[in-house]
């Protein structure tokens, strides 16, 4: 797979295009994104904000605290929940994709195991990947894993 990558909500009302790779992909088992994945942990991408386009529809949004106490906003399909970026207010020059909401998510690889701390206690996580118990310095390992 290269980019472009289409996906979108459950519903279909808002469609999205990442127009490049990844700058790094990963593993989240902060207690948020168990929250909003109503599930074990996230499955993240990172791309600059320019990657990011919305094809159809508006999102929602909601501000939260995140597990690092900086605050990110949530963007989410108000008619049918799912959650589908978000933007970390110390960081707008990203965008943090939910890549399950990818139209196929299966080529995403997992570079990193963070807020390790946080996983439920029967997930499995390659030794081979870093594992970091909170949130990293994503700039120390962008292009190094
Ligand atoms: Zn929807
Ligand atoms: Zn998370």
């Amino acid at each position: 797979m290269m980019a472009p990558y289409s996906g979108g909500c459950g519903c279909g009302a808002i469609r999205y295009t990442v127009t490049s790779e990844p700058l790094i992909s990963y593993l989240c088992h902060c207690t948020e994104c168990q929250r909003r994945t109503s599930s074990a942990f996230g499955l993240n991408l990172q791309i600059p904000t320019e990657n990011l386009v919305i094809e159809q529809g508006t999102p929602a949004s909601r501000t939260r605290s995140a597990d690092s106490g900086n605050e990110l906003v949530l963007n989410f399909c108000s008619d049918c929940g799912t959650s589908l970026f978000s933007v970390p207010s110390a960081r707008p020059q990203i965008r943090v994709v939910y890549a399950g909401t990818l139209d196929d998510p299966s080529w995403v690889p997992v570079k990193l195991n963070i807020w390790a701390d946080s996983a439920l206690p029967w997930v499995h996580m390659d030794p081979s990947i870093d594992k970091i118990s909170g949130q990293p310095n994503m700039a120390d390992y962008i292009g190094k894993v």
